[in-house]
């Protein structure tokens, strides 16, 4: 495990507590293929190579939906949101993990570096019903193709 400042970002390399957030938050599938977390103030990245101003804006707009909701919050509604998107849409991994309002948000925005600049508060809500068919380009970790509503 290392710790290091990095793009004004503080992180933690840690593969084996990448991989254990990645499995809570979407099973075996994300213990394979998780290469960052957040939890703020703190983001953890699997190797150095991922700690990118891509990836740590990613893991920012997570801070701030962590803030908002008081952590709990964001389990809270990620959890109905699987069991909704899981049952009653019957989509599957690594889909519903893409579904989810946080990572709507996230993927959606984390180009843009001024984007929790001018995020208004509690924009993570117009997530739960603005939906986008979200596809991760290969070999390009978290660079993603925003596609049609859903
Ligand atoms: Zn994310």
């Amino acid at each position: 495990m290392k710790f290091y400042r990095k793009h004004n970002a503080l992180i933690i390399e840690s593969a084996l507590l990448v991989k254990s957030a990645g499995f809570l938050t979407a099973g075996n599938k994300g213990a394979k293929d998780a290469k960052a977390a957040a939890f703020i103030p703190f983001v953890f990245v699997r190797a150095e190579e991922f700690a990118t101003p891509i990836f740590i804006n990613h893991e920012r707009i997570h801070f701030r939906q962590q803030i908002e909701t008081l952590i709990f919050g964001c389990w809270i509604l990620h959890i109905c949101e699987d069991i909704y998107s899981r049952l009653f849409l019957k989509i599957k991994s690594p889909d519903y993990y893409l579904y989810r309002a946080i990572e709507q948000e996230a993927y959606r925005n984390q180009h843009d570096m001024d984007y929790l600049k001018n995020r208004k508060w509690f924009s993570l809500f117009k997530y739960i019903t603005d939906k986008r068919k979200i596809t991760f380009l290969e070999n390009r970790p978290p660079e993603v193709m925003v596609g049609e509503k859903i």
